[in-house]
């Protein structure tokens, strides 16, 4: 989703991870791939792009209709049923049965690095980049916690719907971004069937 933020870091992370990745800016793009990556960013702001550019509620369509898709910092919060203290006029696609706190980890300065496990990711910890990072307060019967941080949820999946706290575009270890190709890759298998 090329609306704001990191954007560029992801497509080469998707490359990385072997898939053949673009931006999608316009609901005609998003009709066209098998999956969406929600960058880090500002997530009022690309909530907002989002319903300007028309492609809100063509997203919570896809997703209800299960492609799947790829939330990081920003982009997780966009993948909330619900934030704990939204700004006027922030809405998000939704998608995971969790409710997220925006800048839980504190302030720009405070960004940090720390090592996280992420279960589904094999090989070790991933190094997680913290910037102005929300936390998950809480999730749903449906989401599944993949990853802890001091205590917090900072990696959830529910379904085809997977969302990190943290930023694995920024580092040059693209092992989460393959976790959710092979998850695209299943997706498409399944459906032709
Ligand atoms: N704090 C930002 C927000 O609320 C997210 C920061 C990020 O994506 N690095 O949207």
């Amino acid at each position: 989703m090329a609306l704001q933020g990191d954007v560029r870091e992801h497509l080469t992370a998707l490359a990385a991870a072997g898939a053949a990745a673009g931006p999608v800016r316009r609901p005609e793009e998003l009709a066209e791939v098998d999956g969406l990556v929600v960058p880090g960013g500002e997530s009022t702001t690309i909530s907002k792009l989002a319903v300007l550019f028309g492609l809100m509620e063509p997203l919570r369509a896809r997703v209800r209709d299960g492609m799947p898709v790829y939330g990081t910092c920003a982009g997780m919060i966009m993948l909330a049923d619900k934030i704990l203290d939204p700004r006027s006029g922030q809405e998000t696609v939704g998608g995971i049965d969790m409710i997220v706190r925006r800048n839980a980890f504190g302030r720009q300065n405070e960004s940090f690095e720390a090592a996280v496990d992420v279960k589904g990711v094999e090989g070790g910890p991933v190094e997680g980049v913290f910037i102005r990072a929300p936390w998950v307060e809480s999730v749903g019967a449906g989401a599944e916690v993949l990853a802890e941080h001091g205590g917090h949820l900072v990696a959830v999946r529910q379904g085809n719907a997977l969302a990190t706290s943290f930023h694995p575009e920024l580092t040059g270890d693209h092992r989460v971004h393959g976790l959710f190709v092979d998850m695209v890759r299943a997706c498409r298998a399944a459906e032709s069937l």
